[in-house]
């Protein structure tokens, strides 16, 4: 029974890592896949040898227990990342990502409409238009 609680904390677990991605809903896919494919799996096996490899029981748990995994693993995959997370230059007020607007003379936060002072001082890295 730990191992369904452990492979549900890793699905997750990657899902709420990389959520707001591609990565996250490949990752809860996947793990659906694996679930529904270990059903089919033992079923045929068991059918094959004449002889139950999983348990009644267990067998009739891995079905809401795969729709579990699924619905909580896309949920987490959409719920929204914290503002200025992954931003490369976040306002200080709201966490707008600023990237770009570092050398404009207005120093006006487009989204919170608050002054930012930061310009940057690790302002290199690339940027369109300076080639
Ligand atoms: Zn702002």
């Amino acid at each position: 029974m730990m191992i369904f609680v452990l492979y549900a904390a890793i699905v997750w677990y990657a899902a709420a890592r990389w959520r707001r991605t591609w990565w996250a809903f490949s990752a809860v896919t996947a793990g659906l896949l694996l679930i529904i494919g270990f059903i089919l799996a033992q079923g045929w096996i068991s059918q094959a040898i004449g002889f139950r490899l999983v348990g009644v029981m267990v067998n009739g748990l891995l079905y809401p227990f795969a729709a579990l995994l699924g619905l909580v693993g896309y949920y987490i995959a959409v719920i929204p990342r914290p503002p200025g997370e992954g931003a490369q230059h976040p306002c200080e007020h709201c966490g707008y990502d600023l990237v770009g607007m570092e050398e404009t003379d207005r120093g006006v936060c487009p989204e919170c409409g608050k002054p930012f002072t930061n310009r940057s001082p690790s302002a290199g890295g690339p940027r369109p238009g300076n080639a």
